[in-house]
């Protein structure tokens, strides 16, 4: 017997006609924001507008995109601008507002209730993880521990000392904290913010005994809080589509592709102030599920996200997306959770962790060549071989 589904707001559960209507008012609304002069009739006609990328960003850097005065302007978010230009984001306090409201409504998605003790491990800084999620936290009525930058045992000693129901941290912050946690009252994990796979969710769940939940947002469109998944459903995550309109498009053609077939996300702002986006390619790979979720919520939701249209690595004979091969070595129960592909040139490298003495590296590497076709050496280390980093996991690394 399932807990009846609790709701933020009505508009969770609104009819699909309803929401249209909607979406179309605040379409008009966006796009005249943006000086946008194209007559819209129906929400096909957004497929006449001309796409967004990052590169238009970058190309205005540091704030040519804002359809606001700069003293409307209470906050700016930044890209980490590893892979070239940062791009920087403009918040107006409607904007945080919003932002926080949509954060509350996808904790409470996963079952967060006010008074519940949150572990909040997402960066602090100008990346949006952190500061989204304590608004929306805060928001809820949920009480915070801002437990990023702590070292990992300070965390995990927390964790256990005020029994935490609640994590919020990418999946792979979570593997690092499952090595060393132990005994804990971790309910339900909200993770998000790179790329994982139902693989790691499942070992996640078991190693931790929690329940892991997807969530999917980018700081372009604010942050966390674009889609998150229901812990009735735990099936795909649930788009807030009265905020944000969603297309999957092949990314070589641009045509949409029908529901379920991957593609490249594509979302429109429908509520942002400061920096409204239409057509926003998003580089991530995933699919849209528009079959009704067991919750009831009407939102339809996308698939977990293979990887970004960029991440993919051609080596080893073959052109494979990092989460095919997590899901090859995560497989193993015997293999850990933390993982690095080295790519150099046409050769690839893939270190992992051997948690029990499985260390059958040539069995690893047939696997790889028959599940994927790729030609990969493996590299079983101990525990603890594979180099951490603090936020997001370094998966790939480029020589
Ligand atoms: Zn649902």
């Amino acid at each position: 017997m399932t807990a009846p589904t609790v709701t933020f707001d009505s508009a969770e559960l609104a009819p699909r006609e309803r929401l249209a209507e909607v979406q179309l008012a605040r379409l008009r609304a966006t796009l005249a924001r943006r000086g946008l002069d194209i007559p819209i009739t129906t929400l096909e006609d957004l497929r006449a507008v001309p796409f967004t990328t990052k590169d238009d960003l970058r190309a205005r850097y540091p704030l040519g995109m804002e359809t606001v005065p700069p003293e409307e302007i209470v906050r700016l978010h930044s890209s980490s601008g590893t892979s070239g230009t940062p791009t920087i984001v403009g918040h107006t306090a409607k904007d945080l507002d919003t932002w926080a409201f949509l954060v509350a409504r996808l904790l409470a998605m996963a079952g967060v209730r006010p008074g519940m003790v949150v572990h909040n491990a997402y960066p602090y800084g100008l990346t949006t993880g952190g500061f989204g999620f304590q608004q929306g936290a805060e928001r809820l009525g949920a009480t915070v521990v801002p437990a990023a930058g702590a070292p990992l045992d300070v965390q995990a000693r927390l964790l256990r000392d005020l029994e935490t129901p609640v994590l919020l941290c990418a999946p792979s912050f979570a593997a690092q904290l499952a090595d060393t946690l132990g005994t804990h009252s971790i309910e339900v994990g909200l993770f998000g913010g790179e790329m994982w796979t139902p693989v790691l969710r499942d070992r996640l769940e078991r190693q931790l005994g929690i329940i892991a939940l997807d969530t999917y947002g980018m700081s372009e469109l604010c942050g966390p809080g674009v889609a998150g998944e229901c812990i009735e459903g735990r099936d795909g995550a649930h788009i807030m589509e009265d905020h944000f309109l969603a297309e999957v498009i092949d990314p070589v053609t641009t045509e949409p592709v029908a529901p379920g077939e991957y593609g490249e996300l594509v979302l429109t702002t429908l509520t942002r102030e400061a920096m409204p986006l239409v057509r926003y390619r998003t580089g991530d790979i995933t699919a849209l599920i528009d079959e009704p979720c067991v919750c009831g919520r009407t939102f339809a939701r996308m698939a977990s996200v293979v990887g970004r249209r960029t991440d993919v690595i051609e080596a080893g004979g073959a052109r494979v997306y990092p989460s095919e091969i997590e899901r090859v070595l995560l497989a193993h129960p015997g293999i850990g959770l933390n993982y690095q592909l080295v790519v150099e040139g046409d050769h690839l490298d893939v270190h992992c962790e051997s948690v029990d003495g499985f260390g059958d590296r040539v069995h690893l590497a047939a696997e790889l060549r028959a599940a994927l076709g790729v030609d990969a050496d493996v590299i079983v280390d101990a525990p603890g071989g594979v180099p951490r980093s603090p936020g997001k996991a370094v998966r790939v690394v480029r020589r």
